[in-house]
């Protein structure tokens, strides 16, 4: 494997459909998630964005939402956005959702090779610790996105990419938009730089939590949602059980 590779060319015409596939808990889903699909969707020229919530955590704590209802807020997050879809694949599986079994439902539906799963550089080094990492990592392509708080150059450190150091520096400085490379695996990978919103589902929690606003953090809709159905507000001392 070298660590050869190019900028991603711009769109070229194909008959295949291409899919991104954004998996994530979305606890709830925010503008850091919404703005960076977008500029994927935009510089992979993806025909489709498949967000997909995941199931209930088999250790439900206080703050995570119910499936149903993170699905629900992500659906109202993409309501108007043609390229955006929330599949409830995950969310309606009784007991653990491994992406693995995900990915080959997906494959298996869209009958395209040109599927992108796309994750966050911090997701994407955590990958060796998600179920069968080696056989999901050999199944898809992955875009993997920027994210303040994380560097391209950390992702030297994983064991699935060998990429120069000069290119990944060169990404963290924005010398770069994007690059494509070959994984490991022979799969492609697609290192973008999106718009950088310094936006994390936790620290919204947090803010709900001691009733500070999360205006223009994510959609009003979601916020109204999040408002009506009481979610992760802090439960009184007296109140808990
Ligand atoms: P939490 O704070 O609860 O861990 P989160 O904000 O990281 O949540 P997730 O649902 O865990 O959101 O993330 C889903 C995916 O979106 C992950 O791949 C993550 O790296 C990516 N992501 C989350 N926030 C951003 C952001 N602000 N910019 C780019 N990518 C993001």
């Amino acid at each position: 494997m070298d660590s050869s590779g190019s900028d991603v060319p711009a769109c070229d015409y194909k008959n295949e459909m291409k899919i991104g596939v954004f998996g994530g808990t979305f606890n709830p889903i925010h503008y850091g998630h919404l703005r960076a699909a977008e500029d994927a969707r935009e510089l992979l020229c993806l025909d489709k964005v498949l967000f997909i919530p995941s199931g209930n955590p088999p250790l439900k704590t206080d703050d995570v939402a119910d499936a149903s209802q993170r699905y629900a807020m992500a659906r109202l997050a993409v309501a108007g956005n043609e390229f955006f879809e929330v599949l409830d694949i995950e969310c309606v599986k009784p007991g653990k959702s491994y992406t693995v079994d995900t990915l080959k439902a997906l494959c298996d539906a869209y009958d395209t090779s040109d599927l992108y799963f796309m994750l966050g550089i911090d997701a994407f080094l955590d990958i060796p610790n998600w179920w069968m990492p080696d056989r999901l990592v050999s199944m898809t392509n992955f875009a993997v996105l920027s994210r303040p708080g994380s560097m391209f150059t950390d992702l030297v450190k994983s064991p699935y990419l060998a990429i120069e150091d000069e290119i990944l520096s060169g990404l963290d400085i924005g010398k770069r938009e994007s690059f494509r490379s070959e994984m490991k695996t022979r799969k492609e990978v697609v290192l973008l730089n999106v718009t950088p919103l310094e936006i994390s589902a936790t620290g919204i929690r947090g803010r709900v939590c001691s009733g500070r606003s999360v205006k223009y953090l994510l959609p009003e809709k979601v916020e109204s949602f999040i408002i009506s159905n009481r979610l992760y507000a802090a439960v009184p001392d007296g109140l808990k059980h």
